[in-house]
């Protein structure tokens, strides 16, 4: 028999967690962003008021439904595949891609993170709670789409411009005040140019339009000629190559490579004093190649290791500086490459980027090496 006392106090129990379980769903009712909890057979057991203003069904129409009737075919199917791995793992998620439609047939899209709730070791809930940021995609879209379209329009003229800043260096150039501005309008047009193929790249990869050209690449000789390129270029430092490879393959664009390699040179040029050496470096790690740009230069404060890759982040002021979209891009290329890029450095005493990508199966021995484009992508118009 259970005692009268015991019986008061599971009563008091009771209500206590009852009136806990009032609060939770009160402010789970009151939260500005939608929510939505299913079981772990993914039954819908709870949305909340927010849910059903974003999505127009009623509580009642969708509780023991599973969510997938909201897909809207949108979502890449590897977002799903992601989540529930996450989810499987027992790994909260999140994600910006997830495209849903409404009663009405209204698409929208939504900034959703994903839990799952455990109780003793199972999971018993998942929870979904969501930021509605369809508004804030259009405007995003537009902003690009804007500088696409400016930076096409500027593109033409600029080649103009080189071309008669060139002929002008040409003509005149024999006088060395005239020479000097030349060739400081030539530089200041390539670095017009430089930051409307950044911006162009940018619109590119924010439209999902950014592609790359996969082929087998070799990056020892890709890697020797971009250093005497950049040597050619950069005579106030010593730029130097080195690997314990004869070969080393990736499955890569090489363009694209070549692109991010050269971003790191120029910014281990520019960030660092004259007559200084850069070393660029090659080495296989497990099944990885690293390649690694150092210098001796100014450096960069640790708390900045994260943000440098982030899109118009720029630390130092220079004189022939950019403008903080080099390393973002080169970020978004490595990645597409399913590679990492990284930096240490010690203020003051240098920095050393570091970008490691897989290697290609060793065993195929069908070496790729594509002649190398002429022109350097930072002068390139
Ligand atoms: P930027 O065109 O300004 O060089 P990046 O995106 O290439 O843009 O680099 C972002 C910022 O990171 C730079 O403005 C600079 O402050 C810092 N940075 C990049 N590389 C180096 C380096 N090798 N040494 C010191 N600072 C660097």
């Amino acid at each position: 028999m259970v005692s009268r006392k015991v019986l008061d106090q599971l009563k008091i129990e009771i209500k206590e967690i009852e009136n806990e379980l009032i609060v939770y769903r009160k402010i789970l009712g009151a939260s500005p962003n939608p929510i939505l909890i299913t079981n772990n057979q993914m039954q819908i057991i709870y949305v909340n008021e927010a849910w059903v203003h974003l999505t127009g069904y009623k509580s009642d129409e969708v509780l023991g439904k599973n969510p997938r009737f909201l897909q809207s075919g949108k979502t890449p199917a590897a977002v799903y595949k992601k989540m529930w791995q996450h989810l499987q793992n027992g790994k909260p998620f999140s994600t910006r891609e997830i495209i849903e439609k409404s009663k009405e047939g209204k698409e929208y899209q939504i900034h959703s993170a994903f839990f799952p709730v455990k109780n003793d070791g199972e999971t018993i809930f998942y929870v979904q709670t969501m930021h509605d940021i369809t508004a804030q995609k259009r405007i995003e879209l537009l902003k690009t789409e804007f500088l696409s379209i400016a930076a096409h329009e500027i593109k033409t003229p600029l080649t103009t411009l080189k071309l008669i800043a060139q002929v002008l260096l040409r003509r005149f150039g024999h006088d060395e005040k005239n020479a000097n501005a030349f060739m400081l309008l030539d530089r200041e047009i390539a670095r017009l140019a430089n930051l409307v193929n950044e911006l162009l790249d940018i619109s590119r990869i924010e439209t999902g339009r950014f592609h790359l050209n996969k082929e087998r690449v070799d990056l020892v000789p890709l890697t020797r000629e971009i250093t005497k390129k950049m040597s050619l270029l950069a005579k106030s430092h010593e730029i130097v190559f080195y690997s314990n490879e004869k070969s080393i393959l990736v499955f890569a664009d090489v363009n694209r490579i070549e692109e991010v390699l050269i971003n790191l040179l120029t910014n281990a040029v520019k960030y660092s004093a004259e007559n200084t050496s850069v070393r660029i470096t090659l080495s296989v790690r497990g099944s990885d190649v690293c390649i690694s740009v150092s210098d001796s230069g100014i450096g960069i404060p640790k708390e900045q290791f994260t943000h440098v890759f982030e899109r118009f982040y720029q630390i130092h002021e220079h004189r022939t500086s950019g403008f903080g979209l080099g390393l973002f891009i080169a970020k978004q290329i490595v990645k597409k490459h399913k590679g990492k890029i990284w930096v240490e450095s010690t203020e003051g005493e240098g920095s050393t980027f570091y970008v490691s990508l897989p290697l290609l199966d060793q065993n195929n021995k069908r070496l790729y090496s594509k002649s190398i484009r002429q022109a350097v992508p930072v002068l390139q118009i």
